[in-house]
Formats: C-alpha cells, structure tokens, sequence
C-alpha cells in the first residue's frame, strides 16, 4: 500500500515513511494511492482496539509498521469509545474518554506509538514540533510523554486557549516545552512551517510532525467512524469542525464503503470551508477567536486532502454540507442541551445547533471534548459546576511552565537554545 501526494509531484512512499516525513516534499499531503476493498464480514463484533487493527491492516500492507497494529491499537486505545442513544434518530458518538478528555488523544497515542516503532535512518535528535489551536498539543504532549521518551515543543497562541487546556501543554516537566506565542495559531502553524522547511533546523532535528496533516493521526479517526458506523443504522455524522481532519476521516470512512449517507461539517464564525460550499470559491481567512477555540482556524490545511479525493464540489455535496455557527447559538445550544439532562462542551454545540437545522433521519453527533475543559464557558450559562474527570483534575493540580515568544522562528529559537 502506498500513499500519494495531493500535490502530485512526490514519489510515492510507504505508511511508516508518510508518518516520517509529515508533510509530503512537495508541500502536498498523503493519501492513499488506491483504496483497499475492506470484508465488513472479518470486522463484526469486535472491540475497537481490534477493530482498528483489522480495518488499517491493509492501509500498512508491506509496511514494516503492519505486524505491530495490534499492540499499537490495544496500547493506544486503552480508554472507552462511547455511543450514546439520545433516541431512535439520534446519537452522540463520545470521542473525549481519553487522557485529555478530546477526541485528538486517538490520532495522537497512535502516532507516538507509530513514530517510536519505525526505525529511522537519520541519525540526529528526534524532536516532535506541533502547533496546537486548544486541544492537540495536550493530546500529543500527553502521548509521547506517557508512550515514548521522544521530546516535544508544543506553540500555542498566548491567552487564546483554556486554562485547563494550557495545563494539559504546561505540566509535562523536560520532556515538554509549551512555548506561548504572542499571535494567534495561523501564526503558529506557520513558525512551524518555518522549521520543517529551515535547513537549520534539518541540520539539528529529525524533526516529526504531530498536526492532524500527519497521515498517523487520520487513520485511527476514519476507524471510529467506519465502527461508529457499524454500529448504528443508516448514519449521518455531524462534526465539529476546525482544520477539517477529523471531516477528512469521517470522509474517508465513507469513501472506504461504510454507507455513511453524509458528513456535515460544522464549523464556528470561522467560514472558509461553509463558504467554499456556498460559492465554490477557496478563499482563507484570517482566524477569529470563539467559544469553540479548537476549531478557530482560518486556512483549514485538511481541506487539500477534501478536495483531492471530491475535485468537483458537486461530488462533494452530494456526500457532505457545511455550516457556521456563531457564538450565540453555541452559548443557547449549551443552555438548551443541558436542560434535556446533556451537557456538552462549545465545540460540540455547534453540531447541536447544525442538527436543531438539519431535516428527519438518523444524526450522529461527534462529541470532540469533555465539557469540563471548557468550565469558564458553560459554567455561567448553566448556573453550576461541571464534575472534573478523575485525569483532568490529576493534572490541575500540578505546577506549570511555559516560555512566552514572539511570532517569529527566530524567537522559537531564542527561546530553544
Ligand atoms: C481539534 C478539535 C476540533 C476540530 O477538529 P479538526 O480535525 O481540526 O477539524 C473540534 N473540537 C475539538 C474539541 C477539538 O479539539
């Protein structure tokens, strides 16, 4: 099995190398050059752990990663996966029972027990360098710190995310640096970008991409949709929506012959991709901050992999819509879903909301984050507390550390050496 680049001008390489390098040479993203005809057969009945590693089995034929999926998938997925019935035509697929309480903690384990199986040639240090918008660089932190010895350096936009997400990057002792950067995460992503382009930083690091473009953490989310799936009949899936990888997934599920009738992507204020819909204009904007941070996300980097597998958007909407919702819908979606006894995080609302729109039939509603990493949101509109999770609340009390910089390599590096 080999992976492609969206941008073509790649040669084609294997799972483990794709997961290596990250980002394509070329810029492009991979995906997979032809598409495995799955037996839905050989995958009923069974847990997700087991699940996973038969359904990716042949996304890592003749990969030296193949003969360790099953452990990869018993040790990564080692948390509940849960669907919630909330009636005949409505589920909540819970993604957030992981170490971090968000769906992230699912691509992130298992790409921190990918990248420490594959041997790598270069010889130098190998560093994990990630841009988190809220909630990947806790689930990536939280991953290698507790999988691998494999040091991380997580940029997040100073001010701009949860007290309890900053904890999640900022207690991890050494083998974390949480690195606040005076700018938003556009700003972020591109010091990243920077690095994985600098000859410098080559020269230093073996540099290992954690940001939801790593094909690594995309395998594992298709997993849950093609078992969510399996799981309920005649499904739609709601998801919220940021730089699109989870989309993607739920995309690929549906691609792979898991008769998903439609994915909706449900997006904050931030209206790139409900706009490409709307007009068939790809047009990125600068982000704007919301309630529902993890998806304030201006140029959707994901979206390449949308648009090479539908290059016609009339493909696409035929399998998939996208909405925005704003601010004041997420706080009335928050107030109204917990008067009927469920409580769920900004993030989350915004599909609440997209269904309260959508017309009849059966609606699977992703859950991203536990509601209680987002307690100075909800809290006063629901006029109480929201009860910690045991592994939350661990960490909350722990001391954090975090260097503050300027958006600018040159201050990353400032801050490195
Ligand atoms: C990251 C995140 C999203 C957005 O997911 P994408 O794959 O970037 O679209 C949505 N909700 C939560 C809680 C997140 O952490």
């Amino acid at each position: 099995m080999k992976y492609v680049s969206t941008r073509s001008k790649s040669k084609p390489v294997i799972a483990s190398e794709a997961i290596r390098q990250g980002l394509a040479p070329d810029g492009g993203l991979y995906v997979p050059e032809k598409w495995p005809v799955i037996d839905l057969d050989q995958l009923k009945d069974l847990e997700f752990p087991q699940f996973a590693a038969r359904l990716l089995a042949p996304f890592f034929a003749d990969d030296p990663l193949e003969k360790f999926l099953p452990e990869i998938c018993r040790r990564a997925f080692d948390f509940p996966l849960v669907i919630k019935k909330m009636s005949d035509d409505h589920s909540i697929l819970e993604l957030f029972h992981g170490p971090t309480c968000a769906f992230k903690d699912f691509g992130a384990r298992f790409l921190a027990l990918c990248t420490e199986k594959i041997e790598d040639p270069r010889k130098n240090e190998r560093l994990v360098l990630v841009a988190t918008s809220g909630d990947t660089g806790g689930a990536v932190a939280a991953a290698f710190k507790s999988l691998t010895k494999i040091p991380v350096v997580v940029l997040y936009p100073k001010g701009r995310i949860s007290q309890r997400q900053e904890k999640q990057l900022t207690v991890w002792g050494s083998q974390v640096r949480a690195i606040a950067v005076e700018g938003t995460f556009d700003d972020c992503q591109r010091i990243v970008k920077e690095a994985f382009l600098s000859p410098n930083w080559q020269k230093k690091h073996q540099l290992i991409s954690a940001n939801s473009i790593n094909l690594a953490r995309l395998l594992p989310q298709m997993a849950y949709f093609a078992f969510a799936r399996l799981k309920s009949k005649d499904a739609s899936f709601i998801v919220p929506s940021g730089n699109v990888g989870n989309a993607t997934a739920a995309l690929w599920a549906q691609h792979l012959g898991f008769s998903i009738r439609q994915v909706v992507l449900a997006h904050n204020a931030n209206k790139t991709v409900p706009n490409y819909f709307n007009d068939g204009k790809w047009d990125p904007q600068k982000s704007v901050d919301t309630l529902a941070n993890a998806m304030d996300v201006g140029n959707p980097s994901n979206f390449e992999r949308i648009h090479h597998l539908f290059p016609d958007i009339q493909l696409l909407k035929e399998r998939a819509a996208a909405f925005s919702v704003s601010d004041e819908q997420i706080r009335e979606t928050i107030k109204t879903s917990f008067s009927k006894q469920n409580l769920i995080c900004p993030h989350t609302a915004t599909a609440e909301f997209v269904r309260s729109q959508l017309s009849a039939g059966h609606w699977v509603t992703v859950a991203t984050a536990h509601p209680a990493k987002f307690e100075t949101i909800i809290e006063p509109l629901i006029g109480q507390t929201v009860e910690v999770p045991k592994g939350l609340s661990d960490l909350l009390s722990q001391p954090s550390v975090s260097i503050t910089i300027g958006p600018t390599l040159a201050g990353l590096e400032g801050a490195l050496s």
